[in-house]
């Protein structure tokens, strides 16, 4: 399959470019050049099989034969490791929980696939050095789905201080391939350094470089994978009522999402469920996109105010508002209708919330129609929000014993000043 520029058409590039560059010369992001349509028989026989089943047909066409197929197949199954569970909240609104991977995040997804996809690639050309600059969740996806992958080298940084200490456990504590590098400085600091890399001449002319963020085609596009898979768990004469909602931030999962759905994923609707950094609800309603200083809330992971994957959203709409608009719906809520949602829940139901679900909850709970079927994306688990979640349910959470895990390793960094060339000096011993 050959990717294109989402700034310019001819822009293109083949698989292993496109995943090794992240972002396209023009600054733009990669689309496969074209989506196929899976037969009818295939969406009807998707009850019963595995995700890694299901994963390779639908991924097959944009990784093989670039990768071969068997060997791609093995590479699939390795990243969906974990259960993806569809659980009843009410009598028509489901959740498919994606918080039983080893970060309890669906990040934990994309990163285990690009890691198995770069390492791949590196086999033949010397390590493989991946930058990551984290405020917290997408740092401890990276590192653990990269962990011990041959031909690559993980290189977190993070503010000093600034992170939670569970969260900074699930990449510190964790040696082999990967190198946790505290910042004295704020999360800026460590992104100006990451692109300085990526700038540098020199570094570039003596190591290869390269990132993980959710831009990467390689990060979003397994995503897809989940929804086909969540889907197979919902009787199947009820597909074509089901409004699939996702928790958004910088739209690369619903963009997976949207991919599958142009593949033939027979469900109604979509709709894009955002915290108070309202661009995307905004130029729904005005046509104009108008990107935000981002607001911070309670569903953190979605505070962004100029989302990096609009441009792939707006792609698969030929660029038309209107045609988004007939397909998405999207609704914002304030820290104190989550924070409300929440507890609302926990009461009348016993489900317990994250902050990041409960928004796409009452997206739902607030705009079905009479008979469609809500499913929800669970973006990850309550206790990694564990303040908040307690603070407006006034219940403890329990911690899963993998999370509570990390808290038993030795944190090992390398404390550096948001200097550059103190990093560059560490990349180039
Ligand atoms: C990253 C994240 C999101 C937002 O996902 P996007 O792909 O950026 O839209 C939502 N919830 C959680 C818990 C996240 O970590």
């Amino acid at each position: 399959m050959i990717f294109y520029s989402t700034n310019d058409k001819t822009n293109t590039a083949d698989l292993k470019t496109a995943v090794l560059k992240g972002l396209a010369s023009d600054k733009g992001l990669y689309m496969p050049e074209s989506i196929p349509v899976l037969p009818k028989s295939f969406w009807n026989n998707i009850p019963g099989k595995t995700m890694g089943e299901i994963g390779f047909e639908l991924l097959k066409p944009y990784f093989c034969p670039d990768i071969p197929e068997d060997t791609f197949r093995k590479m699939v199954d390795d990243a969906f490791n974990f259960p993806v569970p569809v659980v009843k909240i009410t009598e028509n609104i489901s959740t498919a929980e994606l918080f039983h991977g080893p970060t309890l995040a669906f990040k934990d997804v994309g990163a285990r696939f690009l890691a198995r996809v770069m390492s791949y690639f590196a086999s033949n050309q010397g390590d493989i050095n991946v930058l990551v600059a984290t405020s917290g969740d997408t740092g401890s996806a990276v590192a653990n789905g990269f962990l011990g992958v041959k031909g690559v080298k993980v290189h977190v940084l993070y503010p000093s201080g600034l992170v939670s200490r569970l969260q900074e456990l699930q990449f510190t504590t964790l040696g082999q391939n990967v190198t946790a590098y505290e910042v004295s400085g704020v999360f800026d600091d460590c992104q100006r350094m990451v692109k300085e890399c990526f700038m540098d001449k020199e570094l570039n002319q003596k190591r290869i470089l390269t990132s993980a963020n959710s831009i990467n085609l390689a990060r979003f596009l397994p995503q897809s994978v989940y929804y086909a898979y969540a889907l197979s768990q919902i009787p199947q004469e009820r597909w074509k009522d089901v409004v699939m909602t996702v928790p958004s931030g910088n739209f690369g999962n619903i963009t997976a999402g949207l991919v599958a759905w142009r593949m033939g994923m027979p469900v109604k609707r979509f709709i894009a469920a955002i915290n108070a950094n309202r661009v995307f609800a905004d130029y729904l309603q005005t046509g104009v996109y108008k990107p935000q200083k981002s607001i911070a809330t309670i569903a953190n992971a979605m505070d962004v105010g100029d989302p990096s994957n609009f441009a792939r959203v707006i792609e698969l709409f030929g660029k038309s508002v209107d045609n988004v608009r007939a397909e998405i719906s999207s609704y914002s809520y304030t820290d104190e209708q989550i924070g409300a949602t929440m507890a609302e829940v926990l009461k009348a139901t016993g489900y317990e919330l994250d902050p990041h679900g409960a928004v796409g909850y009452s997206a739902l709970r607030d705009h079905l129609n009479a008979g469609e079927l809500g499913l929800f994306l669970e973006t990850a688990h309550p206790a990694k929000f564990i303040d908040t979640v307690e603070k407006y349910t006034g219940k403890r959470v329990e911690i899963p014993a993998r999370l509570q895990k990390f808290a038993e390793g030795t944190k090992q960094t390398v404390k550096i000043k948001a200097d550059y060339t103190e990093l560059k000096n560490r990349l180039l011993q």
